[in-house]
């Protein structure tokens, strides 16, 4: 382990798929440095990543031109290619995003628009003969299918990232169990406290997710943004049930947030879920209904931001409350997509927490984030597509770090 007197020449805080693929960028473009990655948990893809809903985004809905549109198609690509090479499991198995009603229509155009703007050349515009060839219990008027969607075990990425990491120990290694508790400069080197001992390393690159904001006020800096935990629960559908999906099938989003909707989703093993929902949460890391900490929940409520939030969604949090506490509500939703489900197809599911950026002004960090500070970039915003684009993020990071501090 690199510890106590031996310094590593860059550390890496976060072992999700943004820390573990910037980690591995950073190796591939420059073997010889010492890269140490450090993780508060016992393994690799804890929390947003590893509680994700598997999907390999096509880059359909982003603004085009942000990071998010480029580095989604551009990882997306990467991702397929590495789960190639690498035999993670995978499918490439296409996905239809579904209006249930006439005023839906605008909003799939414009969808329909972005991802040509995004260079998605193949996708489709269908009508509801369209969609019920594609999904026949599913209930559209018109949809898009979008041939770049697919499936993919994100747990599995991270496991081959790390032992690819881990394979020219102890130069470059994945250490778990090492929460960075404080974080100083001394001498133009970084000392970490950890759980797991004195850490010093050059340079600092934080890929701390749910924790982002916190790593980077460690080192003294104040990010205009905090974050904000949002809870989404997942039921899943019953063996019995499995046949009524067969691959993707999303609802056409608000535009007014920044979540796609419930959606059905076959994962890897087969199984198929539905959700995630989306309600703010008492605790950074609280996977459970009731998980509250008094630490974070007052961290969110004295953040100007939090209550502006609240203000201008009220009527979206209540609903989605509501739904977080009653499987009718929830199955509502679902059956405008498939009509035939009922509420015996439906188990509860798990349940992730993504990690919300928000501005002081209660609008969310829409693109992907990251700052310098002395010999540091501290990675503050990587939600949904960063888990697609985890590769590309790990690129464009570590090669922001190789310029910027010339190594
Ligand atoms: C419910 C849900 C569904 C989603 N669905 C999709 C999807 O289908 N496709 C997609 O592309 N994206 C999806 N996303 C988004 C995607 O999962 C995230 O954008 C991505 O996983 C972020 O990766 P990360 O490495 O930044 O964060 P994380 O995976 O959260 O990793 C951060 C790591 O940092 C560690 N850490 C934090 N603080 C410290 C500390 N002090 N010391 C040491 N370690 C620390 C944490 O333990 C954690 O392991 C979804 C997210 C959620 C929550």
């Amino acid at each position: 382990m690199i510890q106590g007197e031996d310094i590593a020449d860059v550390i890496v805080v976060g072992a999700g798929a943004v820390g573990l693929s910037t980690a591995y960028q950073l190796i591939q473009a420059r073997p010889t440095l010492k890269v140490v990655v450090l993780e508060k948990e016992a393994r690799p893809a804890f929390h947003q990543t590893g509680n994700n809903s598997g999907v390999i985004h096509s880059g359909i809905y982003y603004k085009p031109g942000s990071l998010k549109a480029q580095l989604c198609c551009e990882g997306r690509e990467e991702l397929v290619s590495f789960c190639q090479e690498h035999e993670v499991a995978h499918d490439v198995c296409g996905k239809i995003i579904v209006a249930t009603e006439e005023r839906e229509l605008d909003g799939l155009q414009k969808i329909y628009q972005t991802g040509l703007a995004n260079g998605l050349a193949k996708i489709e515009m269908i009508d509801g003969k369209g969609v019920s060839a594609i999904e026949p219990h599913c209930n559209g008027i018109a949809g898009i299918f979008v041939p770049y969607t697919g499936i993919v075990d994100y747990v599995g990425v991270c496991q081959k990232l790390q032992q690819l990491i881990d394979a020219k120990a102890p130069r470059h290694r994945v250490v778990y169990q090492a929460a960075v508790q404080q974080i100083q400069v001394r001498n133009d080197v970084y000392e970490l406290q950890t759980q797991a001992g004195l850490i010093k390393g050059k340079y600092l690159l934080t890929c701390g997710g749910l924790y982002s904001d916190q790593l980077a006020r460690m080192e003294g800096l104040q990010p205009n943004c905090r974050i904000v935990p949002f809870r989404g629960d997942y039921y899943d559908l019953t063996p019995a049930a499995r046949h009524k999906v067969k691959n993707l099938i999303y609802p056409v989003p608000n535009p007014a947030f920044p979540f796609l909707g419930v959606h059905f989703t076959r994962m890897v093993d087969g199984t198929i879920e539905c959700g995630p929902s989306a309600v703010f949460s008492f605790k950074r890391e609280g996977y459970a209904k009731t998980d509250f900490s008094w630490k974070d929940t007052i961290d969110a409520l004295t953040f100007k931001g939090t209550w502006k939030l609240f203000f201008k969604h009220w009527r979206f949090g209540i609903n989605e409350y509501q739904q977080a506490f009653s499987k009718g509500i929830y199955l509502k939703k679902l059956q405008k997509l498939v009509p035939s489900l009922t509420i015996e197809d439906l188990v509860p599911g798990r349940s992730g927490v993504r990690a919300m950026a928000l501005n002081p002004d209660g609008t969310m960090v829409d693109d992907f984030l990251y700052v310098h500070h002395h010999r540091s970039i501290h990675v503050l915003n990587a939600p949904s597509p960063a888990a697609t684009a985890c590769l590309a993020i790990g690129r464009v990071v570590s090669g922001e770090a190789i310029r910027h501090f010339n190594l």
